[in-house]
């Protein structure tokens, strides 16, 4: 029923446990015997409440989120809280900080700016982005309204190790769209962060904002309604019609990481998968080449290159060939990307391991 000769690296969108398209395919269409598929039924009612409630409450659990956050569901991409988070806090007078570790963060960077005015923390920008800079969030000017950053940076490879230690003044928000789930967060250091759910969550479509309630109390509320963090608290993010059935596998999502062991499970199994596709590329002499530092590689997004573009290019066509899908980097930046996320089975990964050893064997 469902291919499984394909091996799934894509960035995002990218693969769901087989086993909750499986569930998906048995329980989205005609839920719980009532003759209505998720999709069909009235995101007013006691059936899809259900659903909307244990799927907000999986993912407090999941990640321990305390009770003085609120968990919200909207849409518009994490692109939209580009524009949503300085909307809400860039107020008159103050100033966004931004760590600038990856083209993601750019953007978040340029969409604030158009808003109101902002500063450069610290940037890798004139490294190509290897590294994760260094912080010191100490060194924040004093009309700072929150500081933004990126804990993985899909594109470039990188991801933070760990945070500096915030300044309980300077909210932090950020963007985990290319790692939420894949390991803990910290919410005494964190105020705000946001991710689309479509690598480790489930399907597009829906977007996850965790925020302090006591950040969102001093929002701006002279901005649209919609626009407004408060507006969806309020209502439990039924302000408006939800993305109902991506809320659903969202919430078989959460069931399926519960059952793995939980978000230090997947942290372990990234993990693993990693270090395979780092010791492939290391051990390599030098055939592959990995774009992140060493202290700054992803344990999500594995990106390398081979000597030169028409061999990455033949690299690329072969692994196609085998049934490996998502290998080439971002179009920005080209060269090979392998995803890793949460759903990318082990075995997949050592197939990929192989497959990248008889590549280098026949075109040494
Ligand atoms: N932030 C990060 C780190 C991403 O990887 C992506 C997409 O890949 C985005 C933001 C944009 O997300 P969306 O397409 O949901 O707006």
């Amino acid at each position: 029923k469902i291919l499984t000769n394909i091996y799934n690296f894509n960035a995002g969108p990218s693969a769901l446990p087989k086993s909750v398209l499986l569930e998906a395919q048995e329980s989205m269409f005609n839920y719980k015997n009532s003759g209505l598929s998720v999709m069909e039924m009235s995101h007013r009612s006691p059936l899809y409440e259900e659903i909307h409630f244990n799927s907000l409450n999986k993912l407090r659990s999941l990640l321990s989120v305390p009770d003085d956050f609120e968990i919200l569901f909207l849409q518009g991409g994490a692109s939209l809280q580009f524009a949503m988070i300085p909307m809400n806090f860039l107020t008159p007078g103050k100033q966004a900080a931004f760590v600038l570790s990856g083209s993601w963060s750019e953007k978040a960077w340029k969409e604030a700016s158009r808003i109101g005015e902002t500063y450069i923390l610290a940037s890798t920008k004139d490294e190509m982005y290897r590294r994760i800079p260094e912080v010191n969030f100490d060194s924040c000017k004093e009309n700072t309204a929150y500081i933004h950053l990126t804990s993985n940076n899909t594109i470039f490879g990188t991801q933070w190790p760990s945070y500096p230690i915030k300044d309980p003044n300077i909210p932090v928000c950020m963007d985990a769209s290319s790692d939420i789930l894949s390991r803990s967060i910290d919410w005494n250091q964190m105020d705000l962060v946001y991710a689309g759910a479509q690598k480790n969550a489930g399907p597009s479509g829906i977007t996850i904002v965790i925020i302090r309630k006591s950040l969102m109390e001093t929002a701006n509320s002279h901005i649209p309604t919609i626009l407004s963090y408060n507006t969806h608290a309020k209502s439990d993010s039924l302000y408006h019609t939800p993305p109902t059935g991506s809320i659903f596998i969202l919430g078989l999502v959460m069931k399926w990481i519960e059952e793995q062991g939980g978000v230090e499970a997947m942290r372990l199994h990234s993990k693993t998968k990693g270090s395979l596709l780092y010791q492939t590329i290391d051990e390599s002499d030098g055939f592959y080449v990995g774009h992140a530092t060493e202290s700054s590689r992803s344990s999500m997004n594995v990106t390398f290159n081979l000597r030169n573009e028409q061999l990455e290019k033949q690299f690329l066509h072969e692994a196609k060939a085998k049934g490996f899908v998502g290998l080439n980097g971002h179009r920005s930046i080209g060269g090979c990307r392998a995803s890793i996320y949460n759903a990318v089975p082990l075995s997949h990964v050592e197939s990929l391991v192989e497959f990248m050893k008889n590549f280098q064997k026949t075109h040494v």
